[in-house]
């Protein structure tokens, strides 16, 4: 009786168990985080392999059946599980993540784990093949979309292991794919609600040039607003005030049905949301000159965003900024 709901599936291949195991270079010392343990079968091999294993599963029948398995066994000690949605739960200190998670919190999970303090060493995560193969695009892949330059400005991520779904009991609709997520450390010095705020209008159609998407009114409009706030802030003095921002607002990233989602509306040309939105071309802008002249300056007006590295975002908001233009 496993829950549908809950993306209940079971890792039933002892080999696949080791494989992963083995390729998350786990050391005797770690204390490991997993999720959503179910009944326990990687959970047994971690507790091996580290110091330590914290448990985090939602369901109290998983619970049960996991703190069972373990009882009277010299592991048990070295278990703590936790009960609870790990979306809502705070996690304690972690040196490494390894977790075959149930793929409906596959965004809001990635992005909560890259924003604990103090991060940990890595994670090795299974996720649906097509996340997985979103989380490590590289420009010009078809998958490459905002929450691969979101993630990739927050860690570095690479491919494992592809699985089936044989391996799964029972097995799920799709394919598999287990991904290592390292940290970055130090951080891209980047105020984080920026970031956001400049991906989500470059993302904005990602097929499109940069110059026709910060054409657009509804987006000179926003930046205009947002360049003189900061210039009465400077006015005032209070621009340092607004400087802690260092978080991904997860209100707005967490939905898995809009934003980084499979179902995101980022995945390609046919896709394309159709916003009626009048181009301020034509239209004399002081404003809109100021914008495009960052563009032209370094050479981003033909550009397209499903080609750009996270070092050209990265110096194409610098060029933003510099001209006092910010974007949150
Ligand atoms: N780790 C086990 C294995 O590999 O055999 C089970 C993996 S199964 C794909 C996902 C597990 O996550 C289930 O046990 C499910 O109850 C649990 N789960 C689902 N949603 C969760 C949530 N929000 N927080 C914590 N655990 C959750």
């Amino acid at each position: 009786s496993f829950h549908k709901s809950k993306g209940q599936h079971i890792l039933k291949n002892p080999l696949l168990v080791d494989s992963i195991v083995q390729k998350s270079g786990i050391k005797s010392t770690d204390t490991i985080l997993e999720i959503g343990p179910g009944t326990g079968n990687l959970t047994k091999k971690l507790l091996e392999a580290g110091k330590m294993v914290i448990a985090v599963e939602v369901d109290p029948r998983m619970v049960l059946e996991l703190q069972r398995r373990f009882q009277g066994t010299p592991l048990s000690n070295r278990l703590k599980v936790i009960q609870g949605d790990v979306l809502k739960t705070e996690l304690p200190y972690f040196d490494i993540c390894v977790a075959n998670i149930p793929y409906q919190i596959s965004s809001p999970l990635t992005f909560k784990l890259l924003n604990h303090q103090p991060s940990f060493r890595c994670a090795i995560i299974m996720f649906q093949r097509e996340f997985a193969m979103r989380l490590v695009a590289q420009p010009g892949d078809k998958l490459y979309c905002r929450l691969t330059v979101n993630t990739q400005f927050l860690a570095r991520v690479s491919h494992l292991l592809k699985v089936g779904k044989n391996n799964f009991r029972p097995p799920p609709k799709v394919d598999s794919s287990v991904v290592r997520i390292e940290p970055r450390k130090p951080r891209i010095e980047v105020k984080q609600k920026e970031w956001d705020g400049f991906l989500r209008i470059c993302f904005n159609r990602k097929n499109k040039t940069l110059g026709s998407i910060f054409r657009q009114k509804s987006v000179i409009t926003l930046l205009e607003k947002n360049y003189k706030t900061v210039q009465a802030l400077k006015l005032s003095g209070q621009g340092l005030m607004e400087d802690s921002h260092n978080e991904i607002d997860f209100s707005r990233l967490g939905n898995s049905n809009e934003d980084l989602s499979m179902d995101g509306d980022d995945d390609g040309a046919d896709e394309e949301m159709e916003v009626e939105d009048g181009d301020v071309e034509g239209e004399a802008s002081e404003f809109k000159d100021k914008v495009l002249a960052v563009l032209k300056e370094g050479d981003f007006e033909e550009k397209r965003s499903s080609k750009l590295t996270l070092q050209e975002f990265l110096y194409l908001l610098s060029l933003f900024n510099k001209a006092g233009i910010h974007f949150s």
